[in-house]
């Protein structure tokens, strides 16, 4: 669904309540009373939630600002000539958030990978039952997908104190068992890689205080396994490097999401890169200016 109606960039409760039949926007208040409104979050320059429609049901809802109108995407049944009560819930939280909208705003449907539009396409012409299969059944085997899903679905929520110490063990011991022993170097990738994957399961996850630590402990890990590597440069050129940049990369959509106190995060930061043997994936002082003091 997409409709536009003429509203300024800076505009209002008052004009959007002008904008739209009263019975829906106190319909969308209710709504946001209720709670049905989930987080409001920044997407393409516009505000994007998943509204809550019924038992664990909820639809996507994207609103955003293009040439001078408001315009909106969702899920719902509502045609395309009607702003639905969800888009009008989501536009009144973020104006009542202080949202900032931008002028030339891109809608999900607009900024979609064309491979995965045609495989929209395709999908949409499954009925639910065997795409639901579908999902299922990969999702059983692939651990970031599973994730995705449970949070998709309200079940997975933000990592907690409590997993993310029993992931910090077993993250510790992965690192250790690769270099004890009789160990050659392409454990140590090997090692690297599973630690590197469970970061990246986290990462499909809201975030929180504790999965950030998780990640700086875990970068310190890999900062010691790269080191290893590095040493064998001629083996491993350029390994050491990709894999800091996707723990990087993890660390800072976390920081993006949970807005770090910049003194506290560069204290933390100073730390891990200075005891790195070699160089800290963390090491990146131009990735982090907007983050640390
Ligand atoms: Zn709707």
């Amino acid at each position: 669904m997409r409709l536009d109606v003429l509203v300024a960039v800076r505009f209002n409760e008052d004009m959007l309540a002008g904008a739209v039949d009263a019975a829906v926007f106190a319909a969308a208040g209710q709504m946001l009373t209720d709670g049905s409104v989930g987080r409001i979050g920044p997407a393409g320059g516009g505000a994007t939630a998943v509204v809550r429609i019924g038992p664990g049901r909820g639809v996507d809802v994207w609103v955003g600002v293009i040439d001078g109108g408001l315009s909106a995407e969702c899920e719902c049944d509502a045609g395309p000539d009607e702003l639905c009560t969800h888009a009008v819930a989501v536009t009144l939280g973020a104006l009542r958030s202080g949202f900032t909208w931008s002028s030339g705003a891109t809608p999900p449907s607009g900024s979609v990978d064309p491979q995965v539009r045609e495989l929209i396409e395709v999908a949409d012409r499954l009925s639910r039952r065997r795409l639901t299969r579908l999902v299922a059944t990969h999702a059983a085997t692939d651990r970031r997908l599973r994730a995705r899903l449970l949070v998709e679905a309200g079940q997975l929520g933000p990592l907690a104190e409590s997993e993310a110490d029993q992931l910090r063990r077993s993250l510790g011991s992965i690192a250790a068992e690769a270099t004890t022993g009789r160990w050659q170097m392409h454990d140590v990738v090997t090692a690297g890689e599973a630690i590197i994957r469970e970061l990246e399961i986290i990462t499909v996850r809201p975030a929180s205080v504790p999965a950030l630590l998780l990640v700086e402990n875990a970068a310190v890990l890999c900062d010691g396994l790269a080191a290893h590597l590095f040493d064998d440069w001629e083996h491993f050129d350029g390994v050491p490097e990709e894999m800091g940049e996707r723990v990087r990369r993890v660390h800072l959509h976390l920081c993006e999401q949970l807005r770090p106190d910049p003194r506290e995060l560069a204290e933390r930061l100073d730390r891990i890169i200075s005891a790195a043997e070699a160089v800290s994936c963390l090491d990146a002082p131009h990735d982090y200016l907007t983050y640390r003091a």
